[in-house]
Protein backbone atom coordinates (compact mmCIF):
# COMPACT_ATOMS: atom_id res chain seq x y z
CA UNK A 1 0.00 0.00 0.00
CA UNK A 2 1.38 3.60 -0.67
CA UNK A 3 2.48 5.90 2.16
CA UNK A 4 -0.53 8.35 2.90
CA UNK A 5 1.14 11.88 2.21
CA UNK A 6 -0.17 14.72 3.76
CA UNK A 7 1.36 17.87 2.88
CA UNK A 8 0.99 20.47 4.93
CA UNK A 9 -1.45 23.55 3.54
CA UNK A 10 0.42 26.76 2.43
CA UNK A 11 -1.36 29.49 4.24
CA UNK A 12 -3.29 30.98 1.48
CA UNK A 13 -4.26 34.62 1.83
CA UNK A 14 -7.44 36.25 0.15
CA UNK A 15 -7.95 40.04 -0.85
CA UNK A 16 -10.99 41.52 0.89
CA UNK A 17 -12.45 41.82 -2.61
CA UNK A 18 -11.62 38.02 -4.09
CA UNK A 19 -13.60 37.16 -0.64
CA UNK A 20 -16.66 39.24 -1.22
CA UNK A 21 -16.52 37.90 -4.71
CA UNK A 22 -16.57 34.28 -3.13
CA UNK A 23 -19.51 35.02 -1.21
CA UNK A 24 -21.46 36.48 -3.96
CA UNK A 25 -20.85 33.17 -6.27
CA UNK A 26 -21.97 30.98 -3.15
CA UNK A 27 -24.82 32.92 -2.26
CA UNK A 28 -26.09 32.71 -6.30
CA UNK A 29 -25.90 29.01 -6.22
CA UNK A 30 -27.50 28.87 -3.18
CA UNK A 31 -30.82 31.19 -4.28
CA UNK A 32 -30.51 29.11 -7.49
CA UNK A 33 -31.31 25.95 -5.72
CA UNK A 34 -34.50 27.79 -3.51
CA UNK A 35 -32.70 28.06 -0.73
CA UNK A 36 -31.85 31.09 1.74
CA UNK A 37 -28.97 32.83 0.86
CA UNK A 38 -26.27 32.73 3.78
CA UNK A 39 -24.69 35.57 5.60
CA UNK A 40 -21.20 36.43 5.82
CA UNK A 41 -19.48 36.54 9.10
CA UNK A 42 -15.86 36.64 10.48
CA UNK A 43 -12.58 38.77 9.34
CA UNK A 44 -14.57 39.55 5.80
CA UNK A 45 -17.87 41.17 7.64
CA UNK A 46 -15.35 42.95 9.42
CA UNK A 47 -13.59 44.63 6.26
CA UNK A 48 -10.24 43.16 7.28
CA UNK A 49 -8.40 43.83 4.19
CA UNK A 50 -6.33 40.51 3.55
CA UNK A 51 -8.48 37.74 5.39
CA UNK A 52 -7.50 33.89 5.51
CA UNK A 53 -11.21 31.93 4.64
CA UNK A 54 -14.56 33.18 3.89
CA UNK A 55 -16.76 32.34 6.10
CA UNK A 56 -20.39 31.93 6.14
CA UNK A 57 -23.00 30.94 8.40
CA UNK A 58 -26.92 29.61 6.80
CA UNK A 59 -30.18 30.19 9.05
CA UNK A 60 -31.00 26.82 9.22
CA UNK A 61 -32.72 23.94 9.11
CA UNK A 62 -31.10 23.27 6.19
CA UNK A 63 -29.90 19.86 4.75
CA UNK A 64 -26.43 19.64 4.46
CA UNK A 65 -26.41 17.38 1.66
CA UNK A 66 -28.78 19.53 -0.07
CA UNK A 67 -26.51 22.29 1.05
CA UNK A 68 -23.39 21.00 -0.09
CA UNK A 69 -24.97 19.54 -3.82
CA UNK A 70 -26.13 23.52 -4.48
CA UNK A 71 -22.57 24.73 -3.43
CA UNK A 72 -21.60 22.34 -6.31
CA UNK A 73 -22.86 24.66 -8.98
CA UNK A 74 -21.33 27.96 -7.67
CA UNK A 75 -19.57 29.31 -10.60
CA UNK A 76 -15.53 28.90 -9.96
CA UNK A 77 -16.17 26.42 -7.66
CA UNK A 78 -13.27 24.00 -7.01
CA UNK A 79 -14.32 21.01 -4.87
CA UNK A 80 -16.81 21.03 -1.80
CA UNK A 81 -16.84 18.57 1.04
CA UNK A 82 -19.58 17.57 3.52
CA UNK A 83 -18.19 18.49 7.12
CA UNK A 84 -20.08 16.71 9.88
CA UNK A 85 -23.80 17.84 10.54
CA UNK A 86 -23.75 21.39 10.09
CA UNK A 87 -20.91 22.36 7.72
CA UNK A 88 -19.75 22.62 4.09
CA UNK A 89 -16.07 23.64 2.75
CA UNK A 90 -15.59 24.96 -0.46
CA UNK A 91 -12.63 26.04 -2.53
CA UNK A 92 -12.86 28.27 -5.26
CA UNK A 93 -10.74 28.66 -8.26
CA UNK A 94 -8.26 31.29 -8.12
CA UNK A 95 -9.59 32.17 -4.68
CA UNK A 96 -9.12 30.28 -1.48
CA UNK A 97 -11.43 28.50 0.67
CA UNK A 98 -14.68 28.80 2.34
CA UNK A 99 -17.01 27.42 5.21
CA UNK A 100 -20.57 27.38 5.49
CA UNK A 101 -22.08 26.65 8.69
CA UNK A 102 -25.89 25.75 8.58
CA UNK A 103 -27.54 26.94 12.33
CA UNK A 104 -30.59 26.88 13.77
CA UNK A 105 -32.71 29.34 13.41
CA UNK A 106 -32.82 29.55 17.26
CA UNK A 107 -28.44 30.22 17.45
CA UNK A 108 -28.81 32.35 14.28
CA UNK A 109 -28.30 35.62 15.99
CA UNK A 110 -25.30 33.98 18.55
CA UNK A 111 -23.87 33.15 15.37
CA UNK A 112 -23.84 36.13 13.57
CA UNK A 113 -22.47 37.69 16.90
CA UNK A 114 -19.73 35.09 17.06
CA UNK A 115 -18.65 34.44 14.23
CA UNK A 116 -18.21 38.20 13.21
CA UNK A 117 -16.46 39.36 16.22
CA UNK A 118 -12.54 38.98 16.53
CA UNK A 119 -11.97 36.60 19.65
CA UNK A 120 -11.04 39.93 22.07
CA UNK A 121 -14.30 41.53 21.45
CA UNK A 122 -16.48 38.20 21.79
CA UNK A 123 -14.68 37.50 24.99
CA UNK A 124 -15.45 41.31 26.53
CA UNK A 125 -19.10 40.59 25.25
CA UNK A 126 -19.12 37.81 27.62
CA UNK A 127 -17.74 38.91 30.34
CA UNK A 128 -20.18 41.64 30.48
CA UNK A 129 -23.09 39.06 29.99
CA UNK A 130 -21.82 37.47 33.36
CA UNK A 131 -24.58 37.76 35.60
CA UNK A 132 -27.27 38.69 32.79
CA UNK A 133 -27.62 35.27 31.62
CA UNK A 134 -24.73 34.71 29.74
CA UNK A 135 -23.73 35.22 26.04
CA UNK A 136 -25.92 32.67 24.77
CA UNK A 137 -28.65 33.08 26.40
CA UNK A 138 -28.99 36.71 25.88
CA UNK A 139 -28.52 35.67 21.91
CA UNK A 140 -31.16 33.08 22.25
CA UNK A 141 -33.88 35.80 23.73
CA UNK A 142 -32.88 38.58 20.62
CA UNK A 143 -34.24 38.92 17.22
CA UNK A 144 -30.76 40.55 16.46
CA UNK A 145 -27.20 41.45 17.19
CA UNK A 146 -28.60 44.89 17.63
CA UNK A 147 -30.80 43.50 20.75
CA UNK A 148 -28.01 41.77 22.40
CA UNK A 149 -25.82 45.06 22.23
CA UNK A 150 -28.60 47.07 24.33
CA UNK A 151 -29.59 44.18 26.57
CA UNK A 152 -26.09 44.61 27.19
CA UNK A 153 -26.35 48.67 27.74
CA UNK A 154 -24.20 48.99 24.83
CA UNK A 155 -24.28 50.70 21.49
CA UNK A 156 -24.22 48.78 18.52
CA UNK A 157 -21.13 47.71 17.22
CA UNK A 158 -21.00 48.00 13.63
CA UNK A 159 -19.16 44.99 12.67
CA UNK A 160 -15.62 46.93 11.03
CA UNK A 161 -15.41 48.20 14.85
CA UNK A 162 -15.46 44.73 16.66
CA UNK A 163 -12.03 44.18 17.03
CA UNK A 164 -11.71 44.96 20.80
CA UNK A 165 -13.62 46.27 22.94
CA UNK A 166 -16.19 48.86 21.84
CA UNK A 167 -18.05 50.58 24.89
CA UNK A 168 -18.93 53.96 22.95
CA UNK A 169 -19.17 54.32 18.96
CA UNK A 170 -17.80 57.36 16.89
CA UNK A 171 -20.43 58.57 14.11
CA UNK A 172 -18.75 56.48 11.37
CA UNK A 173 -18.23 57.83 7.96
CA UNK A 174 -21.04 55.52 6.07
CA UNK A 175 -21.27 56.68 2.10
CA UNK A 176 -19.31 58.82 -0.16
CA UNK A 177 -21.65 61.52 -2.53
CA UNK A 178 -19.67 60.72 -5.26
CA UNK A 179 -16.11 59.75 -6.10
CA UNK A 180 -12.78 60.55 -7.16
CA UNK A 181 -9.96 59.13 -9.32
CA UNK A 182 -11.06 56.97 -12.57
CA UNK A 183 -8.80 56.24 -15.35
CA UNK A 184 -10.45 56.26 -19.18
CA UNK A 185 -9.22 54.96 -22.67
CA UNK A 186 -7.66 58.45 -22.75
CA UNK A 187 -4.68 56.43 -20.66
CA UNK A 188 -4.85 53.18 -19.13
CA UNK A 189 -8.80 52.46 -18.75
CA UNK A 190 -11.04 50.50 -21.03
CA UNK A 191 -14.27 52.53 -20.76
CA UNK A 192 -14.96 56.39 -22.35
CA UNK A 193 -15.74 59.68 -20.59
CA UNK A 194 -19.17 59.11 -21.51
CA UNK A 195 -19.35 55.42 -19.80
CA UNK A 196 -17.88 55.69 -16.86
CA UNK A 197 -19.94 58.56 -15.19
CA UNK A 198 -23.09 56.50 -16.75
CA UNK A 199 -21.20 53.59 -14.18
CA UNK A 200 -20.92 56.81 -11.64
CA UNK A 201 -24.58 57.52 -11.76
CA UNK A 202 -26.22 54.10 -12.03
CA UNK A 203 -23.76 53.29 -8.77
CA UNK A 204 -25.37 56.01 -6.65
CA UNK A 205 -22.74 58.57 -7.21
CA UNK A 206 -23.56 62.19 -7.94
CA UNK A 207 -20.04 63.54 -9.20
CA UNK A 208 -17.25 61.92 -10.84
CA UNK A 209 -13.39 62.64 -11.12
CA UNK A 210 -11.68 62.12 -14.10
CA UNK A 211 -7.89 61.56 -13.98
CA UNK A 212 -5.18 60.23 -16.71
CA UNK A 213 -2.02 59.45 -16.20
CA UNK A 214 0.37 62.55 -17.04
CA UNK A 215 3.28 61.74 -19.38
CA UNK A 216 5.76 60.81 -17.26
CA UNK A 217 3.79 57.50 -17.09
CA UNK A 218 4.47 56.56 -20.69
CA UNK A 219 3.77 52.99 -19.34
CA UNK A 220 -0.08 54.16 -19.80
CA UNK A 221 0.02 56.75 -21.81
CA UNK A 222 -0.13 59.52 -19.68
CA UNK A 223 -1.03 62.71 -21.21
CA UNK A 224 0.52 65.85 -21.78
CA UNK A 225 -0.58 69.38 -21.53
CA UNK A 226 -1.93 69.83 -24.83
CA UNK A 227 -3.82 65.91 -25.10
CA UNK A 228 -5.34 67.44 -21.44
CA UNK A 229 -6.70 70.29 -23.30
CA UNK A 230 -8.24 67.70 -25.93
CA UNK A 231 -9.89 65.53 -23.57
CA UNK A 232 -11.16 69.02 -21.40
CA UNK A 233 -13.46 69.05 -25.00
CA UNK A 234 -14.66 65.55 -24.63
CA UNK A 235 -14.96 66.04 -21.04
CA UNK A 236 -17.15 69.05 -21.85
CA UNK A 237 -19.10 67.16 -24.54
CA UNK A 238 -20.21 64.11 -22.07
CA UNK A 239 -21.41 66.81 -19.61
CA UNK A 240 -24.19 67.54 -22.35
CA UNK A 241 -24.65 63.70 -22.74
CA UNK A 242 -24.93 62.58 -19.45
CA UNK A 243 -26.99 64.07 -16.88
CA UNK A 244 -27.52 63.26 -13.42
CA UNK A 245 -23.99 63.11 -12.75
CA UNK A 246 -21.04 66.51 -12.70
CA UNK A 247 -18.14 65.70 -14.43
CA UNK A 248 -15.05 66.96 -12.65
CA UNK A 249 -11.72 66.95 -14.71
CA UNK A 250 -8.85 66.31 -13.38
CA UNK A 251 -5.54 64.25 -13.51
CA UNK A 252 -3.71 62.24 -12.15
CA UNK A 253 -0.13 63.60 -12.06
CA UNK A 254 3.41 62.24 -11.37
CA UNK A 255 5.37 62.89 -8.44
CA UNK A 256 8.83 63.78 -9.39
CA UNK A 257 11.89 62.25 -7.64
CA UNK A 258 12.31 65.81 -6.13
CA UNK A 259 8.66 66.29 -5.39
CA UNK A 260 7.82 68.43 -8.01
CA UNK A 261 5.45 68.03 -10.67
CA UNK A 262 4.92 66.22 -14.05
CA UNK A 263 2.77 68.95 -15.86
CA UNK A 264 3.20 72.74 -15.27
CA UNK A 265 0.85 75.13 -12.93
CA UNK A 266 -0.89 76.62 -15.85
CA UNK A 267 -2.09 73.35 -16.69
CA UNK A 268 -2.90 72.23 -13.45
CA UNK A 269 -4.89 75.21 -12.73
CA UNK A 270 -7.07 74.49 -15.50
CA UNK A 271 -8.46 71.65 -13.92
CA UNK A 272 -11.08 70.92 -10.84
CA UNK A 273 -8.94 68.88 -8.78
CA UNK A 274 -5.47 67.37 -9.19
CA UNK A 275 -4.32 64.05 -7.15
CA UNK A 276 -0.47 63.67 -7.09
CA UNK A 277 0.75 59.87 -6.93
CA UNK A 278 4.42 58.34 -7.05
CA UNK A 279 4.72 55.91 -9.80
CA UNK A 280 8.40 56.06 -10.23
CA UNK A 281 11.44 55.98 -8.54
CA UNK A 282 9.90 53.84 -5.67
CA UNK A 283 13.40 52.56 -4.44
CA UNK A 284 14.36 55.77 -2.49
CA UNK A 285 15.84 56.29 1.03
CA UNK A 286 13.05 57.22 3.60
CA UNK A 287 14.00 60.88 4.05
CA UNK A 288 14.29 61.24 0.96
CA UNK A 289 10.77 59.85 0.11
CA UNK A 290 9.43 62.01 2.93
CA UNK A 291 10.57 65.06 1.19
CA UNK A 292 9.27 64.31 -2.13
CA UNK A 293 5.61 63.65 -0.65
CA UNK A 294 6.40 66.74 1.83
CA UNK A 295 6.73 68.54 -0.97
CA UNK A 296 3.94 67.48 -3.39
CA UNK A 297 0.97 67.91 -0.62
CA UNK A 298 2.66 71.07 0.02
CA UNK A 299 1.76 72.65 -4.00
CA UNK A 300 -1.20 74.77 -3.45
CA UNK A 301 -2.73 72.87 -6.48
CA UNK A 302 -2.88 69.73 -5.10
CA UNK A 303 -6.09 68.09 -4.10
CA UNK A 304 -4.95 64.55 -3.15
CA UNK A 305 -1.97 62.28 -2.70
CA UNK A 306 -3.08 59.61 -4.64
CA UNK A 307 -2.09 55.78 -3.00
CA UNK A 308 0.28 57.27 -0.43
CA UNK A 309 2.62 54.51 0.33
CA UNK A 310 2.54 52.95 -3.00
CA UNK A 311 1.62 48.99 -1.72
CA UNK A 312 0.45 46.38 -3.41
CA UNK A 313 -1.02 43.89 -1.47
CA UNK A 314 0.27 40.63 -0.84
CA UNK A 315 2.68 42.12 -3.96
CA UNK A 316 4.61 44.58 -2.48
CA UNK A 317 5.56 46.08 0.56
CA UNK A 318 5.05 50.00 0.05
CA UNK A 319 7.67 53.09 -0.03
CA UNK A 320 9.01 53.66 3.45
CA UNK A 321 8.27 57.40 4.56
CA UNK A 322 7.45 59.61 7.54
CA UNK A 323 3.54 58.93 7.43
CA UNK A 324 3.12 61.28 10.20
CA UNK A 325 5.49 64.36 8.09
CA UNK A 326 3.16 64.07 5.54
CA UNK A 327 -0.18 63.66 6.75
CA UNK A 328 1.31 66.65 8.78
CA UNK A 329 2.00 68.93 6.16
CA UNK A 330 -1.05 67.85 3.70
CA UNK A 331 -3.24 68.89 7.23
CA UNK A 332 -1.45 72.06 6.67
CA UNK A 333 -1.94 72.68 3.42
CA UNK A 334 -5.75 71.36 2.91
CA UNK A 335 -4.55 68.16 0.92
CA UNK A 336 -6.33 65.08 1.12
CA UNK A 337 -4.93 61.85 1.64
CA UNK A 338 -6.38 59.03 -0.54
CA UNK A 339 -7.26 55.95 0.79
CA UNK A 340 -7.66 54.13 -2.81
CA UNK A 341 -10.25 51.28 -2.58
CA UNK A 342 -8.56 49.45 -5.36
CA UNK A 343 -8.85 45.59 -4.15
CA UNK A 344 -5.03 44.95 -4.50
CA UNK A 345 -4.30 48.52 -2.74
CA UNK A 346 -6.34 49.74 -0.16
CA UNK A 347 -3.62 52.58 0.18
CA UNK A 348 -3.87 53.76 2.83
CA UNK A 349 -4.60 51.34 5.17
CA UNK A 350 -6.10 51.50 8.27
CA UNK A 351 -3.11 51.47 10.26
CA UNK A 352 -1.70 54.30 8.65
CA UNK A 353 -5.01 56.27 8.22
CA UNK A 354 -4.90 56.70 12.28
CA UNK A 355 -1.87 57.84 12.14
CA UNK A 356 -2.28 60.37 9.07
CA UNK A 357 -5.77 61.70 11.36
CA UNK A 358 -4.03 61.58 14.60
CA UNK A 359 -2.00 64.39 12.66
CA UNK A 360 -5.05 66.12 11.51
CA UNK A 361 -4.91 64.80 8.24
CA UNK A 362 -8.15 64.15 6.43
CA UNK A 363 -9.05 62.03 2.91
CA UNK A 364 -10.40 60.83 -0.05
CA UNK A 365 -11.73 57.34 -0.81
CA UNK A 366 -11.38 56.82 -4.29
CA UNK A 367 -11.91 53.34 -6.58
CA UNK A 368 -8.64 54.29 -8.72
CA UNK A 369 -10.88 52.46 -11.43
CA UNK A 370 -9.71 51.95 -14.79
CA UNK A 371 -12.83 50.47 -16.00
CA UNK A 372 -16.72 50.85 -15.42
CA UNK A 373 -16.47 48.14 -12.79
CA UNK A 374 -13.70 49.05 -10.98
CA UNK A 375 -16.13 52.22 -10.13
CA UNK A 376 -18.44 49.57 -7.04
CA UNK A 377 -14.66 48.61 -5.55
CA UNK A 378 -15.20 52.34 -3.75
CA UNK A 379 -16.93 50.17 -0.60
CA UNK A 380 -13.81 48.69 -0.02
CA UNK A 381 -12.50 52.27 0.76
CA UNK A 382 -15.03 52.92 2.92
CA UNK A 383 -14.25 49.65 4.94
CA UNK A 384 -11.02 50.92 5.40
CA UNK A 385 -12.26 53.99 7.01
CA UNK A 386 -14.53 52.89 8.99
CA UNK A 387 -11.95 50.41 10.22
CA UNK A 388 -9.88 53.39 11.40
CA UNK A 389 -12.72 55.24 13.01
CA UNK A 390 -13.23 58.16 10.71
CA UNK A 391 -15.93 60.30 10.86
CA UNK A 392 -17.82 61.58 8.04
CA UNK A 393 -16.28 65.53 8.21
CA UNK A 394 -12.47 63.74 7.98
CA UNK A 395 -13.92 62.25 4.08
CA UNK A 396 -13.86 64.92 1.66
CA UNK A 397 -16.15 62.95 -0.99
CA UNK A 398 -18.35 62.54 2.46
CA UNK A 399 -19.72 65.86 2.28
CA UNK A 400 -22.61 66.86 0.62
CA UNK A 401 -22.73 67.10 -2.92
CA UNK A 402 -22.61 71.03 -3.31
CA UNK A 403 -20.77 71.39 -0.48
CA UNK A 404 -17.43 69.26 -2.52
CA UNK A 405 -18.44 71.28 -5.45
CA UNK A 406 -18.16 74.61 -4.08
CA UNK A 407 -15.06 73.75 -1.99
CA UNK A 408 -12.79 72.33 -5.01
CA UNK A 409 -13.85 75.42 -7.15
CA UNK A 410 -12.88 77.68 -3.77
CA UNK A 411 -9.43 76.07 -3.14
CA UNK A 412 -8.92 76.01 -7.29
CA UNK A 413 -9.17 79.93 -6.98
CA UNK A 414 -7.50 80.52 -3.45
CA UNK A 415 -4.28 77.98 -5.11
CA UNK A 416 -4.44 79.83 -8.43
CA UNK A 417 -4.01 83.56 -6.38
CA UNK A 418 -1.25 81.84 -4.51
CA UNK A 419 0.46 81.09 -7.16
CA UNK A 420 -0.11 84.41 -9.39
CA UNK A 421 -1.76 82.35 -11.93
CA UNK A 422 -4.67 84.20 -14.48
ZN1 LIG B 1 -1.69 55.69 -9.62
ZN1 LIG C 1 -4.79 55.83 -10.93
Amino acid sequence: MGEDVTLPRLSRHLLLASALEMARLANDALSRAGLDEASIVGEVRRGVAVVSELSLVLRGPADVQRVARALRHAAACEGVTVEGRDAVRMTFQGGGPARVRIVHRSRFVEALLRGTGSPRHVRWLERLAQGRGGLSWLCAQARSERDVYSALDLPFAPPELREGATPRIPPLVDSVSGVFHVHTTWSDGSASVAEMALAAGKAGYAYLGITEHSRAASYARGLDAERLAAQAREVKKARREVGGVAILHGVEVDVMPDGSLDLDDETLASLDFVIASVHVGLEMEATAMTERLVRAVSHPLVTILGHPTGRLLLGRAGYAFDVEAVATAAARNDTFLEINANPQRLDLGEDDVRRAAACGARFAIDPDAHTTRGIRDTPLGLSVARRAGLRREQVLNARATDEVLAYLSARRRAAKRRLALA
